[in-house]
């Protein structure tokens, strides 16, 4: 079946994302060390993320309210307010920061005309349905394992998988429950036209490659 539709993931596959956080992360994880040496930063903080998520959504403000959270709670409310400011000015630091696409990326994409803040595969289903696209006509493209490549291939439809160097830990996923067939791996995104232009109109066949452990922790953040 030809693909009418590609998607493409955003985050950490268009534009950089995660290192954003991670820089920020490990300034939050120097700041503590002088209010709680033993800590554990990022532990807290990802539980704090992860608590928070269905009440904030993903995002940098949703981050910055987690890191306050997170510094309040290991200090046992004794972190002074200035340094609280300084978080706060990370959050608007991060916030302002211009959008930085990865390499190839413009002359890649064409355009997109839909957004979705939360893939799974119902909202994945969704969005078929009301396109009228069919599983076999639709190829997913993005950095995550857990957002833009399992549920695409449980639905039925093919996935490109393009690592980014770090990935947030929100959205790792074990091996075993990644698919065997059903999606590929490129290196860089200048390499999705002539992948596309091999699997338009054939069968897909798997060419899964051997996961890679990298450094990850996750996505918006997506
Ligand atoms: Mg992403």
């Amino acid at each position: 079946m030809p693909i009418r539709v590609v998607a493409f993931d955003g985050d950490d596959t268009l534009w950089h994302n995660e290192t954003h956080f991670n820089f920020t992360q490990a300034a939050l994880r120097d700041l503590l060390r002088g209010h709680a040496p033993n800590a554990d930063v990022d532990a807290r903080l990802f539980e704090t993320e992860m608590a928070n998520l269905s009440l904030y959504g993903y995002g940098i403000k949703s981050f910055t309210l987690s890191m306050i959270e997170t510094a309040l709670e290991i200090t046992d409310g004794t972190i002074p307010a200035s340094d609280l400011k300084v978080i706060l000015d990370w959050g608007k630091r991060m916030l302002r920061e211009p959008t930085e696409l990865l390499e190839g990326v413009r002359e890649t994409l064409l355009g997109m005309s839909q957004i979705l803040s939360d893939k799974n595969v119902d909202s994945y289903r969704r969005v078929l349905s009301r396109r009228g696209i069919d599983a076999g006509e639709f190829v997913m493209v993005g950095n995550s394992l857990r957002s833009d490549v399992v549920p695409v291939v449980e639905l039925g439809a093919r996935a490109v998988h393009i690592p980014y160097h770090v990935t947030w830990q929100h959205e790792q996923v074990d091996e075993d429950s990644v698919p065997g067939e059903g999606w590929f791996r490129l290196d860089k995104i200048t390499e999705l036209g002539p992948l596309l232009g091999s699997l338009d109109g054939r069968p897909s066949r798997s060419v899964r490659h051997k996961l890679q452990s990298r450094p990850d922790r996750k996505t918006k953040r997506d």
